[in-house]
């Protein structure tokens, strides 16, 4: 998820989240969605999911790098801010990741990474993980619940490996209040919107990523 890769370089340590979050409660707790996106990228992605909206298989390339540049930035916004991942941690990547067809084709469009449907074993680490470094073997073009899953709890276990348990959230956990426009609920609108588009054209079942891909 957000645990490997060049954007996790930089995470700094706020020290009040330190000091916060001794249980998942607390960390559920903080007030992590608040504030709107700047009014230039309200209208931008308003804009975008405006355009979308029913045109699903319309250049899904396009439409699938704008989508995680969105998410990307509404993350950095909100949750990211408060997230203690860091490179080397590939806790998240032990869980399913439930994604659209269209994203493994756009992972196959752009790596070395071969679609091959088949009914695998959905449990351990994620085939495309490397599991020496931890990281990530597609990381730019990972899909959108890689993107949404992160952990806030204690900092003093950043980086100590895949084996270390986190407590991870999605996204969705952190929204404030539903219909309140915010950050999370823009984010929340992008996912659900790719979702929709892509289910509806094709009419398929969300499948977990190792439905698509193994190791090889
Ligand atoms: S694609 Fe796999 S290795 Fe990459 S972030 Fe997602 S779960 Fe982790």
């Amino acid at each position: 998820m957000r645990t490997t890769g060049e954007r996790m370089k930089k995470q700094p340590t706020p020290p009040e989240i330190i000091a916060r979050f001794k249980t998942t409660e607390e960390a559920l707790a903080l007030d992590i969605d608040h504030g709107i996106p700047p009014p230039d990228k309200q209208l931008e992605i308003s804009n975008f999911l405006e355009n979308f909206n029913g045109k699903g298989t319309t250049n899904p390339d396009y439409i699938l790098k704008k989508t995680y540049e969105y998410i990307d930035l509404l993350m950095d916004l909100s949750v990211n801010k408060h997230a203690v991942c860091s490179r080397g941690c590939a806790h998240c990547c032990k869980i399913k990741v439930d994604m659209l067809e269209v994203e493994a084709l756009y992972i196959q469009l752009h790596t070395k990474f071969m679609v091959k449907k088949k009914q695998r074993d959905t449990s351990g680490y994620c085939p495309l993980l490397n599991k020496k470094t931890g990281d990530c073997r597609i990381y730019k073009y990972r899909p959108a619940p890689c993107r949404i899953f992160t952990t806030v709890d204690n900092p003093k276990y950043w980086a100590q490996g895949p084996d270390v348990n986190h407590a991870i959230f999605s996204v969705h956990s952190f929204q404030s209040e539903e219909g309140k426009k915010s950050v999370i609920s823009y984010l929340l609108d992008v996912l659900d919107t790719l979702e929709a588009n892509y289910q509806r054209t094709k009419d398929i079942k969300i499948q977990d990523l190792r439905y698509y891909f193994s190791k090889k």
